[in-house]
């Protein structure tokens, strides 16, 4: 590996940890109250995370640490920052493999033409 894409790699590191810190700041408060509603108005969604948490514990399923869409590849011990994204809901083990800003403008634009 070269000096430069050291370097980029630890400027996107830099640049992903700041993103996380806006969406923290913007979450924190009523963060628990977003979470009861969504569970309640998206409970196939909520199912789904759950199937997919399971199957990743068990082995079934292999969480990579590189966001499919901006290719951000998190630091180990991050791996919770991606998501499996379910592009359709009836087959439940398929999903894509996002980071969460990825997956909340995702939902976003699904939300815009849905
Ligand atoms: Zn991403
Ligand atoms: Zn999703």
């Amino acid at each position: 590996m070269d000096d430069r894409t050291k370097q980029q790699q630890h400027d996107a590191k830099i640049r992903y940890k700041n993103r996380m810190k806006l969406i923290h700041a913007y979450n924190r408060g009523d963060r628990q109250a977003q979470r009861q509603r969504y569970a309640l108005t998206h409970k196939t969604q909520v199912r789904a995370s759950i199937l997919i948490k399971n199957a990743v514990h068990e082995g079934r399923l292999k969480k990579p640490r590189k966001c499919y869409l901006c290719e951000v590849v998190v630091p180990e011990g991050y791996e919770m920052f991606i998501v499996g994204h379910h592009p359709d809901y009836r087959s439940l083990l398929k999903v894509i493999w996002v980071c969460v800003m990825c997956h909340n403008e995702i939902h976003l634009c699904l939300k815009n033409w849905r």
